[in-house]
Order: structure tokens, then sequence, then C-alpha cells
């Protein structure tokens, strides 16, 4: 798709966290990765050996919560049948030598997001959607004040197999957590540096320059135009109260970032008229997203300030935010042992191609 001669071939570098950056070559011959095969999707709506298929319920474990809370369920919430913490060990931090080890105590459970077997996001309803992301803030507010040790709840899901989905009837999935993941304490500290020099809200800055920023580079010697970066070229979607963007330093191909216009340190703090909004940008992202890349396989998690008063001073600095990243190719060891994640194609082009599709 791109010339050799206007290939792009530089390292950007994540604004809001500089030790994250991304190596953008677009020219060919650098494929460092492997392209990961699409994934069949399995568009079946009932199975009947699936845990999460309707009717099926006594193969889960019970129900934690769900909606509405009789009758048909829309949403349910069950723990883990596998957790990767659990609740019942007593702290007893270890240290020797460099080595230290956290107990793994916390919570874990499956937002099971759909009772139709093989929905996409894009497929659900945006009222469906709607009671979805209200069930994430109401799980995340009920893990944090089942038990105060939680450092930080974590909201994701993973669809598709190479997004490490193991079931074809992908759930959302909550964690509660005993440590802040080390994304989310990046994020919320280097914001706070930048609030504390600039007075402002990085994330804020980057939605404002998203939607207004306008720039011509020129060549110093001949006056050429070297590179002109153009209204909303990364804004991939807009609604009244989110903003669907593709970051300028993506780390993924097809990674898009929605943010709430209003600034807000905390997903809780989500309004309902603000949370119909989300749920229209995130089917249209997601559909884009499908339209452009087919059988998208991709992890989506919640990053949100952390409840904990070591944090109580960022809610000034820190935005909330959701973000998604489609898997498309295989992670190689360059990229693993160099920690620079590589990009075959432009951010620029990918948000081009993103907005390009026609929805209704
Ligand atoms: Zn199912
Ligand atoms: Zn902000
Ligand atoms: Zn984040």
């Amino acid at each position: 798709m791109t010339d050799q001669a206007d290939a792009v071939r530089e390292i950007r570098i994540n604004p809001i966290v500089p030790s994250e950056s991304v190596l953008v070559s677009t020219a060919r011959g650098m494929r460092p990765r492997k392209e990961e095969a699409p994934a069949p999707r399995d568009t079946r709506k009932h199975v009947d050996r699936c845990p999460f298929c309707t009717g099926n319920e006594q193969l889960t474990p019970p129900t934690v919560a769900s909606w509405p809370d009789d009758g048909d369920w829309q949403v349910r919430v069950v723990e883990n049948l596998y957790p990767v913490l659990g609740d019942d060990s007593v702290s007893s931090n270890l240290v020797f030598g460099l080595q230290q080890a956290i107990d793994g105590y916390g919570r874990h459970e499956v937002i099971i997001d759909h009772p139709e077997h093989g929905i996409a996001i894009h497929d659900m309803s945006e009222a469906h959607l709607y009671t979805l992301v209200g069930m994430y803030r109401d799980r995340i507010r009920a893990l944090y004040e089942a038990d105060e040790r939680i450092q930080y709840v974590l909201v994701f899901k993973n669809f598709g197999p190479a997004a490490g989905a193991s079931i074809p009837h992908t759930p959302s999935q909550v964690i509660a957590m005993p440590v802040v993941p080390e994304n989310v304490y990046n994020e919320v500290i280097h914001s706070r540096k930048y609030f504390e020099k600039n007075r402002q809200c990085i994330f804020c800055s980057l939605i404002d320059e998203a939607l207004t920023f306008e720039a011509t580079i020129y060549d110093r010697e001949s006056g050429a135009v070297r590179r002109q970066f153009s209204v909303g070229q990364y804004v991939v979607e807009r609604g009244r109260h989110f903003v669907a963007i593709k970051p300028f330093a993506s780390r993924y191909e097809w990674e898009i970032h929605i943010l709430p216009l209003r600034h807000c340190s905390d997903f809780l703090g989500i309004s309902d008229e603000e949370r119909e909004d989300l749920a229209r940008v995130l089917k249209r992202a997601m559909s884009r997203l499908d339209a452009v890349i087919g059988g998208a396989q991709y992890n989506f998690f919640l990053h949100s300030v952390p409840h904990n008063n070591e944090f109580s001073n960022c809610h000034d600095s820190y935005h909330w935010h959701l973000e998604i990243c489609p898997r498309t190719s295989i992670p190689t060891g360059f990229e693993l042992g160099s920690g620079l994640f590589v990009s075959t194609i432009s951010p620029e082009e990918a948000a081009e191609q993103l907005r390009a599709v026609e929805l209704e």
C-alpha cells in the first residue's frame, strides 16, 4: 500500500509513558513479525455443551450477579473456575535475596457478556452494551468494596485464540489484584509528572490535539512539504461524550483507545448518558475494526485510577480509558528482546482505513 519512497521508518515515543516506544516501519522488507492467521468465527447461537450458553447454568460456578436479576439473564457473572488469583491465601509476602513474591490473593470473575454463543461485540445492540458497561462498573465497585487489600480491579476481554481466549463463547473477565499493574502505574505516575509541570491532564491535551491540531513540517533547505498532520487525523470515531483515537505511537497496528471527552480519572464516575454514548462508540469502533481486518482477534482492557490513597493526588492528572489491542501478528525476538513494538502500517494510514469504513 505504501510506496518504498514515502515509507515511514521512525521510532515513536509514547507521550504518556516515554519508556514505551514503537518502531513504525512501513518499508517492505521490514517484517520482523509473523502474520497471525485470521481465526474463523464461531457464529452458532447456541451450543449444547457450552457452559456459557443459556440453559447450561449448572455447568458454571454459581451466579455472582446477573442482569436482569431474575428471568432470562442478558449478562451473567460467575466466579472463574480456574482463578489466576484466589481469595483464600493470607497475606505473608515473601522476600528472599533480590526475589520478592507477593501473595496471589484477589478475585477472578467471569462476565458472560451475552447469552448468545458466538456473538461479537460489534453485533451486540447498543442497549446490550450499555448493560454490559454497567456490569463492568458494578463489579469493579463491588470488588473494591469487598476487600480493602485490593489495589486494582482490572476488566478485560480476550477475543479469539491469538488473544488468549480459550472458549469461543468469549466472556469478559474481572481480576481484583493485590498490586497495581505496571501499565497502569506507569501511566498514572507519568501523567502526574506531566500535570505538575503543565497543570494539565495529558490525556485531555492529547484529545484536544487530536480534535484540533494541524501542522505542516517544511524542509528547511528546499521549503518543500516534508510531513503534514491534519485535523482529526487520529480520530477514528467521535461521539457526544467519547472519542476513539488511533494513538500516534500505537504498539499494535490496529490499536484504538476510547476516552471520555470530559476529564474524569475514575471509570466509576461514568454517567448513564455517557454510558449510552460509550456503548455506541464502542460498537462503531469494533465494527470498523471488523470491516478492515475481518475476524479481529483482540484484547481490550479498562484503565482507571487505582483506589488507593497513594494515588489520591492523581484525580486531576489521570484520565480513564479503554484500550483495544487487535492481535494481527505474533511478537518476535526483536520485539521481546528490545521491548520495542514494531508496526508495519503507519498509525495515520490505519486511522484512515478505519475511518473510511461506511457504517449505517
Ligand atoms: Zn456458548
Ligand atoms: Zn483529562
Ligand atoms: Zn492505558
